[in-house]
């Protein structure tokens, strides 16, 4: 199954589109991330928050497949900010493994105060070769701004809600100039949009692309060249959301998607993700 790689400004490459497993439990992300990695599927999303590192890593050690061909993203929590060598510790006993390849400040949590401290030590985690790359989540260019204020190492990314109805596009040009790559999460609207219902048109652009809402969707965060990991339960719908390589979509059609933008957010604003 061919996925593209993207490149990232630390000389690494990540593929384009994985598996997302926020709200799977322990033993559905074992279930779902075999299935995944069975079908093709090589880049897989978790996080300490998720509660599902230990399903994620027994799906990894049963699968057999080489660890260089696994690309794995955890991320550290905004109460693990203060010790992030021991939550980073923590994360790859859960997973089975010696290294992950990002690691991400999941939220900036600003009220906490705690974020580029987290950072500074996530440039030591990466000398270590605790972790291949370092990036963030959830960050506005305030939190990019303070980070580079005291480091030199630019993240290699950062993952923010990104979905046809929040095209970020104001923070994507930031990404741009300063050599960030973007990670959508919700790609699909986080299940709280019904493709179809909600966009209308989106439904006949599918019809005649012979494809999916969902993978239109998908294949639109691809040639906008944004890195993309849906999330389902399902195996057809796994296939389907990586059955995606082989339609382009014309540049008139990738304008009415653009069109869709309506700066909305369906999950929390970065200032306000402060939780434990
Ligand atoms: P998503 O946009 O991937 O949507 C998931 C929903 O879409 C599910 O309800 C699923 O049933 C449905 N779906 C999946 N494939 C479909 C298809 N082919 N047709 C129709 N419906 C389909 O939302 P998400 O899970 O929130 O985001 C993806 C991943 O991003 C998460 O699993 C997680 O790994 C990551 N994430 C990160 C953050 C963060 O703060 N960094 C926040 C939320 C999610």
């Amino acid at each position: 199954m061919f996925i593209k790689n993207v490149s990232l400004n630390d000389g690494t490459t990540i593929p384009q589109l994985g598996l997302g497993t926020y709200r799977l439990d322990d033993d559905s992300a074992e279930r779902v991330v075999s299935e995944a990695l069975e079908i093709g599927y090589r880049h897989i999303d978790t996080a300490s928050l998720y509660g599902n590192e230990a399903g994620v890593g027994r799906a990894i050690a049963a699968s057999g497949i080489p660890r260089d061909e696994l690309y794995i993203t955890t991320k550290c929590w905004n109460s693990e900010q203060p010790e992030a060598r021991d939550a980073l510790g923590r994360s790859l006993d859960r997973l089975g493994l010696d290294h992950v390849n990002l690691y991400l400040v999941h939220w900036p949590a600003p009220a906490r105060g705690t974020f580029v401290g987290a950072w500074q030590e996530f440039e030591n985690l990466k000398a270590d070769g605790l972790t291949t790359s370092i990036g963030v989540s959830n960050f506005l260019v305030e939190h990019l701004d303070a980070i580079a204020a005291v480091s030199d190492t630019v993240p290699v990314l950062n993952q923010v809600e990104l979905h046809p109805l929040l095209q970020q596009n104001e923070l994507r040009a930031v990404h741009a100039e300063r050599g960030i790559a973007t990670e959508s999460w919700g790609p699909l609207g986080h299940g709280k949009v019904d493709l179809t219902a909600d966009l209308p048109s989106l439904a006949l652009l599918a019809e005649r692309y012979g494809k999916t809402p969902a993978q239109v969707v998908l294949r639109w965060h691809i040639q906008e060249g944004l890195i993309v990991f849906p999330k389902t339960t399902q195996r057809e719908r796994l296939i389907e959301n990586l059955s995606i390589w082989d339609f382009e979509i014309a540049e008139h059609d990738m304008d009415e998607i653009r069109g869709f933008n309506r700066d909305e957010r369906i999950g929390a604003h970065p200032l306000e993700g402060n939780w434990d």
